[in-house]
């Protein structure tokens, strides 16, 4: 080994960057080895698409950051984060010329949903956000815990009480469509729901749907969906300033291509560049479940259970992203979506299930849902007055058997790129008439183009693997996980694989530090019972 120090990060995601911040505020040193040439992973901002724009190269919208209890500890704002938010949340224009929005705020919210689907749709959305004050923090809280979170948990069950408590059980295992059908008599609200359902891998008709669509639509009224100030890479940016200035260093263009295992034990790692960091107190990988068990680590290392386990890991789907400069903001049929910062763009619920089926079963859709961000009305640092930088994202089979708009394979070469990039512009066109007319430039981003930029966006899957319930939790990436320790000793896993997965939050990676500081902690007061038995003992022998 040529460089030592007391913990080695592998990956300088968000997840690496808390937990190497979190361990150096404990007084350890930590390396963290990026392999790309910059630090952030999926957090990054450049000026790719066009010199004056300032493009979110992935994540843009940072809601689960805003309320980590963890990312909140580490100040950031001292270290140069500042948030910016569109003047409203969400919209979701309808093919009817309707559109629901989210606001910061219950009442612009329910007031927006009287306004265009009734008293109904209202009153429904005021007892779903009361049921989120009355939980409030100790919901999210205990989503960010490693599983099962006890503090937390029994504050929620001291909240709820028995009977109410099975009650909100039942309403998290419902599909979403099934909560729209209980609580609102129109369409508005529900979309709004099942949107947010549609950010990770959810069919509308399946379980969880309605928890993870409830979550991000009540954590977006509560705490905005917000951006960093000059590009999600300032985000990055802080958190490898607050790094540093803990005496912990990042270094790039480093991938790591082994962990060292002796006896059951991480020492360090090895990098493809011939050199050999040895690990004094840990080892944290911020790579995906896949990669680390039977990659980074030998399978001779671990135990054959795991292998079988692996197997059975389940991917979300790819990602398609397509990046735009705009001479001008999108020319929206709904006024309102011109305010929102994200668009969800969905004709109606049936249209938002055909996708999500279509996709889940190896089907190209023809009429793809797509998430669109408009960075300039959300930070207005993003592009000159008066013009707009915008992405647009979709989820697209891991292997596409059937293209139900065209010819495309999933080959995903450039002429199929362009092709579906197409596709995503005709559907906004047809919300927004005359949108094309805007374009400066657009980057299209294919699956197999994330997965270059990125490697733990493997074939494009932005979640670190399956939300669906089966990958949850304890199941999280494996069945006995939801904790981050692994099979090795000293070796954690820190990344949206683990516990509890996707999202910009810090969660899994400071789980994982304070995993290795606890366990640390207990091998010193192991040491001194040890040494204090000792000289128990020898006083013994003296007597
Ligand atoms: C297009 C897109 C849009 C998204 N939008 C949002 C959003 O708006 N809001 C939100 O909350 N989340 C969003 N996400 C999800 C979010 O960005 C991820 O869940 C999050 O970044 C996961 O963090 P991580 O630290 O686990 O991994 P990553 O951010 O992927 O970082 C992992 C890092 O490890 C490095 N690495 C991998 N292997 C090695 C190795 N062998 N050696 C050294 N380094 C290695 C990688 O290069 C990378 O820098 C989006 C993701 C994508 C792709």
């Amino acid at each position: 080994m040529t460089d030592e120090a007391d913990a080695v990060v592998v990956g300088a995601g968000p997840n690496g960057l808390v937990a190497a911040n979190i361990l150096a505020d404990h007084g350890w040193r930590v390396e963290v080895l990026e392999a790309r040439d910059v630090p952030g992973g999926a957090v990054h901002s450049d000026r790719g698409v066009h010199p004056d724009f300032v493009s979110d190269t992935f994540s843009s919208f940072h809601p689960l950051a805003a309320a980590s209890p963890t990312i909140a500890a580490l100040d950031l704002h001292e270290f140069g984060l500042r948030w910016s938010h569109a003047p409203s949340v969400l919209a979701h224009p309808l093919a009817d010329g309707r559109c629901a929005t989210l606001h910061r705020g219950v009442d612009a919210t329910a007031a927006g949903l009287a306004g265009h689907f009734g008293a109904d749709d209202a009153a429904g959305w005021r007892r779903l956000s009361a049921l989120w004050d009355r939980l409030d923090p100790h919901l999210v809280n205990a989503l960010l815990s490693p599983f099962p979170p006890i503090r937390s948990g029994l504050a929620l069950a001291a909240r709820l009480g028995a009977a109410d408590g099975l009650r909100f059980a039942r309403t998290m295992t419902l599909p979403v469509r099934r909560l729209g059908e209980e609580e609102f008599s129109d369409v508005g609200a529900t979309m709004l729901l099942a949107g947010c359902a549609l950010h990770a891998d959810m069919l509308p008709e399946a379980a969880p749907s309605a928890a993870f669509g409830w979550l991000l639509a009540m954590l977006g009224q509560q705490h905005g969906w917000p951006t960093p100030v000059g590009g999600a890479g300032a985000l990055t940016e802080a958190l490898v300033r607050r790094l540093t200035s803990k005496g912990g260093a990042v270094r790039c263009g480093t991938r790591v291509t082994s962990v060292v295992v002796r006896g059951g034990t991480a020492l360090g790692v090895r990098t493809a560049n011939g050199d050999a960091v040895r690990a004094r107190r840990a080892v944290l990988a911020d790579v995906p479940a896949t990669t680390l068990y039977g990659g980074l680590v030998s399978w001779d290392d671990l135990p054959a259970r795991l292998r079988d386990d692996l197997r059975r890991f389940t991917w979300d789907p790819g990602t398609f992203k397509v990046d735009w400069a705009l001479n001008g903001p999108i020319p929206w049929t709904a006024p309102e979506a011109a305010r929102a910062g994200t668009i969800h763009l969905a004709a109606d619920l049936a249209e938002l299930s055909d996708y999500a089926v279509q996709v889940a079963s190896d089907r190209l859709p023809a009429r793809p849902f797509l998430l669109i961000g408009q960075m300039t009305t959300a930070d207005p640092t993003r592009s000159p007055a008066g013009t707009e930088s915008a992405w647009a994202y979709t989820h697209v089979p891991r292997h596409v058997t059937e293209d139900l708009g065209g010819g495309l394979t999933g080959r995903w070469d450039p002429g199929e790129a362009q092709a579906y990039a197409d596709r995503l512009e005709t559907r906004v066109e047809t919300f927004a008439p005359g949108f094309r007319s805007r374009i400066i430039a657009r980057r299209i981003l294919s699956p197999l183009a994330l997965q270059a930029a990125n490697a733990n966006l493997v074939g494009g899957a932005l979640n670190g693997g399956s939300a669906a319930i089966h990958q949850q939790l304890v199941f999280r990436p494996v069945p006995g996980s939801g904790r981050p320790p692994t099979p090795v000793r000293r070796l954690y896993l820190a990344s949206a694989s683990a516990h509890p997965g996707g999202g910009v939050h810090g969660a899994c990676g400071a789980n994982a530090a304070r995993a290795a500081l606890r366990v640390e902690r207990l091998a010193v007061a192991r040491t001194i019972r040890r040494r204090s038995a000792g000289r128990n003992g020898s006083t013994g022998r003296c007597r």
